[in-house]
């Protein structure tokens, strides 16, 4: 979306008034193909801009423009983005990427134009990099994906990393309702390190709308994937994306949205205004005809009842225990992806919190002790 944009514009001159030594390099899908040197013309706090294909010339572009700079790349391992082992900053939380690109093509959306069509990292590859990056101390590996669940044998992947000895959670980012199958629903109420969080875009409650952004599955779709979610992991804690004022949403398709919020009662929503993204389908084809007053409307309804639908799934924990990892001091989230605050706790740890105290965003409590 064109907000996104400027906020990342925004972002960059942030941090070249903060910090301006910093070397700044703009990544994903602002940088189209061939507009590399261009973009960064363009813009005066940019040194550097790169495709995501192009990720193995950046050590070489890097110590191109600081020379001094000592860079400890490995040696072959820049040839391919997907080869890269990251020198994790955050050791005990990783992140682990499994698929880029997308074949969707929503019709707001700029992915698939920018970062091509999908593609996957070898299986063996994957589990072989979760099991160094377990052996190297991390708790919680999020794999990530643009339609992560349209990876060939997700669920098996899971089933494979979770036997990984000293793993305690497997998160994944972000799953497309249409690839969202019985097989995954089972396997993650079956394994040990799967988390009772999923959060599953929906963007939209009403099937008209659904379909001038090109979101191949229904309303009805939808809902009976949360219905069999909840059948098969009672506790699960869900999550969702949503776009409001989408080209030519009327009133009865955003009451359509409310309806679902109403329904399915969310832990957390990502709620965005819509704007148009350059280069999209909508943006050559629909028009973005709801004024920004009434999408600001729209965004308000919702996330009032977001409010209310949030405390109460919060609520809920009052009284019982959690288990958290410790992200900062006195701060970490649980398996259900609750950020729970409480006092004390050291940073990686994993600890038992119970809760005392319940709001919209966050829990709140205190240690019971150190798993
Ligand atoms: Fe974009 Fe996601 Fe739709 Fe792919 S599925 S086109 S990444 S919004």
């Amino acid at each position: 979306r064109q907000k996104a944009e400027d906020r990342v514009y925004g972002d960059m001159r942030n941090l070249r008034r903060e910090r301006p030594n910093v070397l700044i390099g703009l990544a994903g899908c602002m940088v189209k193909p061939g507009k590399e040197e261009k973009i960064v013309k363009k813009m005066k706090n940019l040194d550097m801009a790169f495709r995501p294909e192009d990720m193995g010339d950046l050590g070489e572009k890097i110590q191109a423009l600081r020379p001094k700079w000592n860079l400890s790349v490995d040696e072959g391992s820049l040839g391919k983005y997907f080869e890269i082992h990251p020198k994790v900053s955050s050791k005990f939380q990783v992140f682990v990427p499994i698929q880029t690109g997308c074949n969707k093509f929503c019709t707001y959306c700029i992915v698939p134009y920018a970062r091509g069509r999908e593609k996957y990292r070898d299986f063996d590859e994957v589990v072989d990099e979760c099991k160094l990056l377990v052996s190297s101390g991390a708790k919680e590996i999020t794999l990530l994906g643009q339609t992560v669940d349209s990876y060939e044998n997700f669920p098996q992947l899971l089933e494979e990393i979770d036997k990984i000895e000293g793993l305690n959670r497997l998160r994944f980012s972000s799953p497309h309702p249409s690839d969202f199958s019985q097989e995954l629903i089972e396997t993650l109420a079956r394994l040990k390190t799967t988390c009772p969080y999923i959060h599953l875009p929906v963007q939209s409650g009403s099937n008209a709308c659904l379909r001038r952004m090109n979101r191949p599955y229904t309303r009805e779709k939808y809902l009976d994937i949360i219905r069999r979610i909840r059948k098969a992991i009672p506790e699960c804690a869900i999550s969702t994306d949503i776009i409001v004022g989408f080209c030519g949403e009327t009133e009865e398709e955003f009451q359509e949205s409310y309806s679902l919020f109403e329904e399915i009662g969310f832990d957390m929503v990502y709620i965005s205004r819509y704007s148009t993204r350059k280069g999209t389908y909508a943006d050559r084809k629909l028009k973005d005809d709801i004024p920004y007053a009434l999408k600001a409307e729209r965004w308000h309804k919702l996330n009032d009842l977001l409010k209310k639908t949030a405390k109460k799934a919060n609520e809920k924990y009052v009284g019982r225990e959690v288990e958290v990892l410790v992200e900062r001091e006195g701060m970490g989230r649980s398996r259900e992806y609750k950020e729970v605050h409480f006092t004390g706790g050291e940073v990686g740890e994993i600890v038992h919190v119970k809760v005392t105290g319940a709001k919209e965003w966050l829990l709140e409590g205190e240690i019971v002790s150190p798993s």
